[in-house]
């Protein structure tokens, strides 16, 4: 028998003298090429993963390549630090944070090495995201079978750490049962290649001796040891994701060391290569929907479905539904759901659409012979069928943080049991909760038995998370004794590791460390996790929490505070996506962490927290974080939870500037619309400054701005001066006619010379038309055509008489308190306006959304201020919602570019409905930001990443585009960017539509 140090209690936590990790950092960067960083906002930054947990790791390495990876562990080894290797850290249960080096492989070690179509495999680094292989290998019909909710941004190392597990499992397994081979090493330095072993193979790597021979000797030594006991004990379900995976040394099961080794959660060793089994992917899907009285009778129906051979089989409840309602998610898939109150979604898969269809057919025919038939939906529209599976998808984002609804947290989230058991569990599950007070969501991957609950456990108080232990403790027994598994997919980590006792007994505990014990006998690898664990109601984030109070400028309505909002990021990572949308820009241009909206909600969370980061407000290191943030909103409406990372950057520029003098663009942008109203009396001579060099050389020079942006140039005459000049010539007309402009509205448009108006009737519904600083004194053209288009809707077209700004670039420089003196400005002077309901309407989506959302983050109890908000519309929307988009015709085709606050604030489908009344071709791009966002993309220091912003779809879509291709965005910022950077005109939507109104426009109106 060979014998192995075993460690059984949790170690204490790694701790070294200051010299000792100086000299361990100073190694690293000699030795790498990649990154190193020890400072305290990269070890903020990864000091959490997606779980309840929260240990600040010694430091941070990004290796660019293999031999990076294996000279980052010869280094730690050296100075006996424990290492944990991380992909997109979305961990639910603590396994991916510890106090050690972080070897981060997600951000340079991604490549797909190759696809086998014949042997249908791929050889890949750790770091590539699962949907980046599945994309490569779909293109010859295969993918990879498993699929985490987290698809988009997880990574295959994480999925092999995990042992992952998804929708499509109940087609293709576990991750275990897709690796063929591991390329890995050890943390005392042995790098080997592992797979299945032929007992002569075994044989021979034994016979060989050295510290491989002794490795496998191990291993086969525990596997004659405690095969008996591994056949009898391990529970025989689709779905056991607990404890190592020994059963994969058994011989029935080919002595398979890399299957042994997936699940192990990063403590035994450090994957470089995988070479993983691809299957064929069924071209045709259909997904049929059932809608049961309750979720109970849901899961009682699994055993019935699954003998129809579905390759998906997930199950929701109610409680999802009416916090998705709540939280008005994914209404548009809500809707379609059929009736009930449990909804099992069944996806079927085949070589033709008709044999998918046909095959969802027979089990409808099958249910409906059956008393209690459910009502089910067959869905064949793919539009609506992404709709419905978004309800299950977003599924975590849509439990945390429910308006009205406690907070709730991880802890007992993926226990599985077997699949004909589910519907007693969950009576059982419910009951359990209830006996504690406990609320929470039951869905899940019905068809493998594994359910998914967030609880509200209390994570605060001594007493709270004293009933958590007993909470967990009780789930355990229950899963056990029906057979389970405590984990049925996110893994052990520290949130269970504690309870596999329960589950294994004292004997298969034993194996168990003496398997790490095999790989890792100093216990470098992740320790604390898995096995011989940390307690599970230690080092849990919320409990050590303690945030200073804190006077902000803003409210904080939804998240409660600014402290609240830190914690709202629950590390979902779907700012780490970059396969569309929009959110998060700047990850998708540099792929480091620090710049996803979650990097930067965690150092705010622990600046706040103040043991890591201790400058409060005044600490360089978070405004850095913030610095690439360009506050295009997306995270608030693309983020899960909601994270409004633009007003908490606000907010922080806002203290972090008290006594402090901000650069000058800052006056010189955030103040624009001071020096627009200067420049309205003599633009020629702002342009001077601004156009003609040397003047406008010294302007840019001055204010630190990139030497390829050009800066906008005022026009000849302000919209402003325009419009009320018109008026006056109109009320002069109407005197001489004998009028007098006293009687009645005045009619203010300055279309009022044109020699015909296209409106019918009298104008009896007023409009004040917001003249927003871009469109009144750089694009003057825009406002006029939007004042022609209400005209010719039937509207009589006004503006605010006093020279208002709703203040949106002085949020860019966290210029707070001058941006609530100017919403209180437009409070009073609008104040009759607002109190008589005069619609507003704006062009600017980012001033519209100013109104959308900050107004309520400075006055949210404030009735003038909400009846602002309600009454204040963009202008399609407000077209929409009145009914009045004219009848204008526009032959061709357009490309449309969203501006980023309207994806969020606004209502995009208005755009699109009123293009599509116009007869246009029309195809909106997922481009996500522009790169311009204000002042940002116009900075010296921003430039590159704007230009990477950009060029990642909006710029080359607009390159391609046909010469007679409208490029049609509403934002001024996107505009600059398209116009800078390609020299295309750029249309806004409120010129297009005048162009089909039978008018003239002001001279210069059309084109500029
Ligand atoms: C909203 C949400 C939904 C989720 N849905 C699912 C789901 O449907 N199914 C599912 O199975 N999981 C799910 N998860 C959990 C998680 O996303 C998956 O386990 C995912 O595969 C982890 O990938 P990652 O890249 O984030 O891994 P990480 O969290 O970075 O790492 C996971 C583990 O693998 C180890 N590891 C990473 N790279 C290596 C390497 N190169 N060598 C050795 N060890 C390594 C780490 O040490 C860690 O222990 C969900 C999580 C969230 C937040
Ligand atoms: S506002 Fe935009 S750039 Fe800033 S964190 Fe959110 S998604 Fe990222």
């Amino acid at each position: 028998m060979t014998t192995h140090a075993v460690q059984t209690a949790a170690p204490a936590p790694f701790s070294a003298d200051a010299r000792v990790v100086r000299a361990l950092e100073a190694t690293l960067r000699a030795r790498l090429k990649g990154e190193v960083r020890f400072d305290a906002a990269s070890r903020a930054l990864y000091a959490t993963d997606s779980s309840n947990y929260r240990q600040v790791p010694i430091g941070v390495v990004l290796p660019r390549d293999t031999d990076d990876i294996i000279a980052a562990v010869a280094a730690c080894r050296e100075a006996g630090a424990p290492v944990l290797t991380r992909g997109a850290g979305t961990s639910l249960a603590g396994q991916c944070c510890n106090v050690a080096v972080i070897i981060d492989v997600s951000r340079h070690c991604h490549a797909i090495l190759g696809i086998d179509t014949d042997r249908r495999q791929a050889r890949i680094q750790p770091g590539v995201v699962l949907d980046r292989l599945r994309d490569e290998a779909e293109r010859v019909g295969l993918t990879f079978g498993p699929d985490p909710a987290t698809h988009r941004w997880c990574t295959l190392g994480g999925m092999i750490g995990n042992n992952s597990c998804g929708v499509h499992s109940v087609m293709a397994g576990k991750t275990d049962d897709n690796v063929n081979e591991l390329d890995i090493l050890t943390y005392d330095g042995v790098r080997m290649r592992v797979g299945a072993t032929p007992p002569d193979m075994l044989d021979r790597i034994i016979g060989e001796g050295g510290r491989r021979g002794a490795i496998y000797a191990g291993l086969r030594d525990l596997r004659d040891r405690y095969g008996d006991l591994v056949r009898t004990r391990f529970p025989k379900i689709p779905r056991r994701v607990s404890g190592y995976n020994l059963d994969f040394l058994l011989p029935e099961n080919g002595f398979h060391v890399a299957r042994a080794l997936v699940g192990s959660e990063g403590t035994c060793v450090t994957v470089l290569e995988a070479m993983v089994r691809l299957v064929p992917s069924p071209p045709y899907r259909s997904l049929l929907v059932l809608g049961f009285d309750d979720v109970y009778l849901a899961a009682d129906a699994v055993g019935t479905v699954t003998a129809f051979g579905p390759i998906g089989l997930e199950g929701i409840d109610e409680v999802l539904v009416r916090h998705s309602r709540k939280k008005n998610l994914n209404a548009k898939g809500l809707a379609l759901l059929p009736e009930g109150q449990g909804w099992l979604y069944v996806e079927f898969g085949a070589d033709t659409m008709a044999e998918a269809e046909s095959r969802a057919q027979r089990l409808m025919d099958e249910l409906r012979a059956r008393p209690g038939a459910p009502s089910m939906t067959l869905f064949r529209d793919p539009v609506e069928t992404q709709h419905v599976w978004a309800v299950r998808e977003s599924a975590l984002g849509a439990t945390s943080f429910v308006p009205g609804e406690s907070k709730n947290w991880e802890g007992w989230e993926d226990a599985a049991v077997p699949p004909a058991r589910l519907g007693e569990y969950l009576r059982r599950l419910r009951q359990l909760m209830a006996e504690f007070n406990y609320t929470g969501s039951l869905y899940g991957h019905f068809g493998q038995g594994c359910v998914h609950t967030r609880i509200n456990f209390d994570l605060k108080t001594t007493g709270g998370i004293a009933a958590y232990r007993r909470f967990v403790e009780e789930a355990a027994d229950l899963v056990v004794s029906m057979g389970g598994s405590l984990s049925g997919e996110h893994g052990d980590g520290q949130s269970r590791a504690e309870l596999l006792p329960r589950m294994f007994g004292e004997e298969l505990m034993q194996a168990f460390r003496e398997f790490k014990a095999i790989w890792d006998p100093d216990n470098k690898m992740n320790p604390g996790k898995l096995i011989s664990p940390y307690r599970l109601d230690e080092h849990l984030r919320v409990q050590q929490f303690r945030p200073p109070a804190v006077n902000t400028q803003f409210a904080y309505p939804v998240e409660g505070s600014l402290a609240d909002a830190t914690l709202r990021c629950v590390g979902v990572g779907k700012c780490r996506k970059t396969d569309g949308g929009a959110m998060c820009p700047s990850f998708m241009a540099t792929h480091d962490e620090q710049h996803t909206t979650r990097g930067r909600a965690r150092l705010l969370f622990e600046m706040l927290q103040g043991e890591v980061i201790t400058e409060g407000f005044r600490s360089e290191a978070v405004k850095d974080a913030l610095d690439l943030c360009l506050s295009c909103k997306s995270c608030k409406s693309e983020c899960p939870t909601g994270v409004d990372m633009a007003a908490y950057k606000a907010e922080f520029l806002a203290r972090y500037y008290e006594r402090r003098r901000r650069p000058l663009r800052s006056y010189a942008f955030g103040l624009i619309n001071h020096w627009g109203a200067l420049a309205e009396y003599v633009p020629w001579l702002a342009n001077v400054f601004t156009q003609v060099p040397p003047f406008s050389t010294i302007v840019r020079w001055a204010l630190d701005m990139a030497p390829e942006r050009r800066m906008p140039a005022f026009a000849p005459r302000s919209f402003r001066r325009t419009f009320l000049g018109g008026q006056t010539q109109e009320a002069r007309s109407k005197k001489q006619e004998g009028g007098s402009s006293n009687s009645g509205p005045s009619r203010l448009s300055p279309l009022a010379s044109r020699p015909q108006s296209t409106a019918p009737g009298p104008k009896s519904r007023r409009v004040l038309l917001w003249p927003d600083c871009s469109n009144n004194y750089f694009h003057p053209e825009v406002a006029h055509a939007a004042a022609a288009v209400l005209d010719a809707a039937g509207f009589q077209v006004d503006i605010p008489r006093e020279r208002l700004c709703c203040g949106r670039p002085l949020y860019d420089h966290g210029m707070l308190t001058a941006a609530r003196r100017r919403l209180v400005e437009i409070l009073e002077s609008l104040h009759a306006e607002i109190e008589a309901g005069t619609p507003i309407v704006g062009l600017e989506p980012s001033c519209v959304s100013v109104f959308r959302d900050e107004l309520l983050r400075f006055f949210p109890d404030d009735p003038l201020a909400r009846k602002l908000r309600e009454q204040t519309f963009f202008l399609t929307e407000f077209l929409v919602k009145t009914g009045t988009v004219p009848d204008a015709r526009l032959e061709g085709r357009a490309i449309v570019h969203p501006h980023c606050h309207e994806r969020a604030s606004l209502c995009l489908d208005d755009d699109i409905a009123v293009l599509k009344k116009a007869g246009l071709e029309f195809t909106v791009l997922d481009a996500g930001c522009c790169g311009m966002a204000g002042a940002f993309g116009f900075e010296r220091d921003h430039f590159d990443v704007s230009m990477q912003v950009g060029e990642r779809v909006l710029l080359p879509a607009v390159r391609e585009a046909a010469s007679d291709t409208f490029i049609v965005t509403n934002g001024f910022s996107c505009r600059e960017q398209i116009t800078q950077t390609t020299g295309r005109r750029v249309w806004h939507i409120a010129e297009l539509l005048a162009r089909a109104l039978p008018v003239e426009l002001t001279p210069g109106a059309r084109h500029r």
